[in-house]
């Protein structure tokens, strides 16, 4: 037997005419996301809603798709990781960090991801397939059941668990609008952040759907020669092309640009490399992240040590460019994104009862 659909695989349009076939007035679509939003985790928790309503929704419809499979903590639990198995059997990781003045998620888009970083835990295993728009949000409504129980809102989301999210671009879209939506989790477009390797169709598209959403463009390297190799995909879109894209994201929405910078060490951590990431950014409205490497097994690659972290931060900074080095949260919860899933497919971990 198929299993029941889950309730945000309905569009609000369609959730309504489905109240309408069962004679209840529009108005409970808004509460039934109401209570979603506010972490409620079945029907029957639907107090507002009338009991022979809450029976019916709960005979039809799943509360979610995901089953939470595993769950790792770090960082004394201000950093929780969970691997959800999707309806058909795939599994993807979202990551909910808690700061003193936010709470973000890390979101996947895919299961596995097609590009295939030669650093990246994610793109080590076969790619799975396409999220749909429902299965992302999900991932944020577990987020916000997860965190109401400490009495704690979900205020931040970046799509930059598994997979890259301009390659399932309209599920991508259509999830920010439902993140953003007032009636559901009311999250601002201007706190989602949206990362690419690089697809340039797809930002352009992006800066046309009047989403302000900022973008982050995992850049890595500044030369074509070193990004052909780290970020598989500029060899189809060339990195000097990809930043005139970026920037033209910039100019349309008014929104700073995010360059992600994983550090590699002796790798893309050198003067050379400062400089050429200077001159790629020189006048463009940007900022530059840069992310310690989170090792990853049977990679060459190694994580740069704190000298080397504090040397290259000043020489980036040399070239006029705004930059800082992200808090690298989760090391314990196997935060680079694919590695829970990689430690459960080898059975190191104890999966959720
Ligand atoms: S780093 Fe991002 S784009 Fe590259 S393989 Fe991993 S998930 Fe995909």
């Amino acid at each position: 037997m198929d299993p029941k659909p889950p309730i945000l695989s309905l569009s609000a349009t369609e959730l309504e005419k489905w109240l309408a076939d069962h004679d209840a007035p529009e108005y409970r679509r808004k509460q039934v996301w109401t209570w979603l939003a506010r972490g409620a985790s079945s029907f029957g928790a639907m107090r507002d809603v009338p009991k022979a309503l809450r029976d019916e929704l709960d005979r039809e419809f799943r509360i979610t798709s995901l089953h939470p499979i595993a769950v790792s903590q770090a960082d004394n639990g201000l950093t929780t990781k969970t691997l959800f198995e999707l309806d058909g059997g795939h599994s993807v990781e979202a990551v909910v960090m808690r700061y003193s003045d936010r709470s973000t998620l890390c979101i996947s888009s895919q299961a596995g991801c097609p590009i295939g970083c030669p650093f990246c835990a994610t793109g080590k295993f076969p790619f799975g397939r396409n999220l749909n728009a429902h299965e992302i949000v999900e991932q944020a409504v577990d987020a916000v059941r997860l965190l109401a129980v400490e009495g704690r809102r979900l205020s931040h989301v970046v799509f930059m668990g598994m997979g890259e999210p301009m390659a399932n671009y309209r599920a991508v879209v259509e999830s920010v609008r439902r993140l953003s939506d007032p009636d559901l989790l009311a999250i601002s477009p201007r706190r989602i952040v949206v990362s690419t390797s690089g697809l340039i169709p797809r930002i352009e598209q992006l800066g046309s759907e009047n989403i302000p959403v900022t973008l982050a463009i995992s850049l890595h390297a500044a030369r074509d020669e070193l990004r052909d190799v780290l970020v598989p995909i500029n060899r189809k879109y060339p990195v000097r092309e990809l930043v005139d894209a970026a920037q033209g994201y910039a100019d349309k929405t008014g929104r700073r640009v995010s360059y992600e910078w994983v550090m590699l060490a002796g790798v893309n951590d050198t003067e050379r490399d400062a400089k050429e990431l200077g001159v790629l950014l020189k006048r463009k409205l940007a900022h530059v992240n840069l992310i310690p490497f989170n090792p990853v097994e049977d990679t060459p690659y190694r994580a740069p040590d704190r000298a080397s972290i504090r040397s290259f931060k000043a020489l980036v900074e040399a070239q006029s460019l705004n930059v800082t080095v992200r808090d690298t949260r989760g090391r314990e919860a196997d935060a680079a994104c694919g590695q829970l899933h990689e430690r459960v497919m080898r059975n190191k971990l104890v999966p959720v009862s």
